[in-house]
């Protein structure tokens, strides 16, 4: 763990073994800490606050700046390091590790360009103003999925607007974690302003410790409904990125190649480990054949493999729960009747019998009521349905009770506005790639959340307004 700047044990003393999801085998072995270390690492940040908070923001800038430079010299140390806990693909690892660095200076760039404001009051002897205050010490707590992605957008913003952070790793994915804040440390980020503790018990410690001011949540539904419930006892504020099952409309006019590749990248990035992630299709009729082709063109070139290895281009899932997962969602589909139109097992022999490997699949005919409809398919399998029309496309799409992200292709600008207008989530792509994008805020609607990542939007989320009245001028 990392607490003060040191690399520390935990005060029990245990630990626990991280495995590589493509081999079984041992990575590394780590801390797993709990409710004592949380308290250390709380406290470590209490203290690290009071200065912090109090740098000029153009200073807090410029160290954050030097800091995020520092990690992205160090992307070819930390990739290989993701990849061995994750199981994602190197270039997949790259591109996160390099995010997480270029997150970091997106938020410094904001650091001393927000600012409050004055307000006339009736009485001009007096006049008002709305300062904009760090909240304090702020909890993070992270999935195993894009663990530097969701760790920069939680701690970036926080640090940038003068808080501090405790910093929680999903359990199976703490090393790269380790490295990239080791590597802002290195880089001269101040010891204590980012904290990070391992194991699984750390979570609930957070969000009832009573230091932490806010909490931010990447993670399942029931779980942010958890932490809510038990944040609420100590009245923090929360924000919570939880699940998603995006709905992807294809109109006949649509470019069906623009089309295919962004399905195919929705779906399958990251084995499909993804909480923006196209989930459920649904293409209008004159459509429909050429575009499953396309589809199924492009699962083809998606080799499964061990994502060391530069020829895979999908990686295996995380963990064997989750694969059981995927594999039981889709033998419901084809119960019920569904058609595997490719893929629909585990590739097998040699190294795919050590990893949790798994095809990427698309089914068709899912009938009403399937699993794959109705819950998050975490994983590289997508159901595909044949409309009529918008009408029917968009009651589809939001016959959900997931609010994510969506996404509809199509040539035709009134129905694209209509989608735009109707869609229930909290992002809408217009013949465009899903991808969150650092300057729109990203955040979800209905049971996938609440509050912002991103944008201008997160680093207002990490500071609190005050109102100061100013007498006898
Ligand atoms: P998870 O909810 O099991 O765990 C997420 C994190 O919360 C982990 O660090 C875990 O240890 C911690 N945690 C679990 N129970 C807790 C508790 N009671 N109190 C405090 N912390 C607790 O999720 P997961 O399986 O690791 O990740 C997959 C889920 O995350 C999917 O549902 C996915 O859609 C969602 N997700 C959402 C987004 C988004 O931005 N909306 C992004 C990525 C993943």
């Amino acid at each position: 763990m990392i607490i003060e700047g040191e690399r520390t044990k935990a005060e029990s003393g245990k630990t626990y073994e991280v495995r590589n999801p493509a081999t079984g085998e041992v990575v590394d072995e780590v801390p797993a800490g709990g409710a004592a270390d949380v308290d250390r690492a709380a406290h470590a940040a209490a203290r690290a606050f009071t200065t912090w908070s109090k740098l000029p923001a153009n200073k807090r800038a410029d160290i954050l700046h030097r800091a995020a430079q520092h990690v992205l010299t160090k992307v070819e140390h930390i990739a290989p390091i993701l990849t061995k806990e994750q199981g994602k693909t190197l270039l997949e690892s790259r591109i996160e590790a390099q995010r997480f660095g270029e997150n970091i200076a997106w938020f410094a760039d904001l650091a001393d360009k927000i600012h409050g404001e004055h307000v006339r009051l009736p009485d001009l002897t007096t006049y008002g103003l709305v300062i904009r205050k760090p909240i304090g010490v702020c909890g993070a707590i992270v999935p195993w999925n894009f663990p530097l992605t969701l760790a920069a957008n939680k701690v970036a913003p926080a640090i940038a607007a003068g808080n501090t952070v405790v910093l929680k790793p999903a359990s199976t994915t703490p090393l790269s974690t380790l490295a990239c804040i080791e590597a802002l440390i290195e880089g001269g980020l101040p010891e204590g302003v980012v904290n990070v503790v391992l194991g699984q018990a750390t979570g609930e410690a957070i969000v009832s410790h009573p230091l932490i001011r806010k909490i931010a949540l990447t993670g399942s539904t029931p779980t942010g409904k958890k932490v809510m419930a038990r944040a609420a006892e100590g009245l923090k504020k929360v924000t919570l990125e939880l699940g998603g099952s995006d709905p992807c409309i294809v109109l006949d006019d649509a470019d069906l190649e623009g089309a295919a590749r962004a399905i195919s990248v929705g779906r399958f990035f990251n084995c499909g480990q993804a909480c923006l992630a196209v989930k459920r299709l649904y293409v209008q009729e004159g459509a429909y054949d050429a575009l499953l082709e396309k589809l199924v063109a492009r699962a083809a070139k998606l080799k499964p493999g061990n994502g060391m290895d530069k020829d895979s281009r999908m990686g295996p899932m995380h963990t064997e729960t989750q694969r059981s997962e995927v594999e039981a969602q889709v033998k419901d589909a084809v119960d019920r009747g569904a058609k595997a139109v490719f893929g629909g097992g585990r590739p097998n022999g040699g190294e795919y019998e050590r990893g949790w490997f798994i095809e990427p699949t698309i089914v068709e005919n899912v009938p009403d009521g399937a699993r794959m409809w109705t819950e998050e398919v975490f994983g590289p399998a997508l159901p595909v349905r044949k409309i009529k029309d918008l009408d029917e496309g968009l009651r589809l799409a939001n016959d959900s009770q997931y609010g994510l992200g969506s996404s509809i292709w199509t040539t035709n600008m009134a129905a694209a506005h209509r989608a735009v207008e109707e869609l229930e989530a909290g992002y809408t792509w217009v013949n465009a790639l899903q991808i969150a994008h650092d300057e729109l805020p990203f955040g979800g609607t209905k049971q996938s959340g609440f509050g912002k990542e991103h944008g201008v939007e997160a680093y207002l989320q990490y500071t609190e307004e005050k109102s100061v009245v100013y007498g006898g001028v």
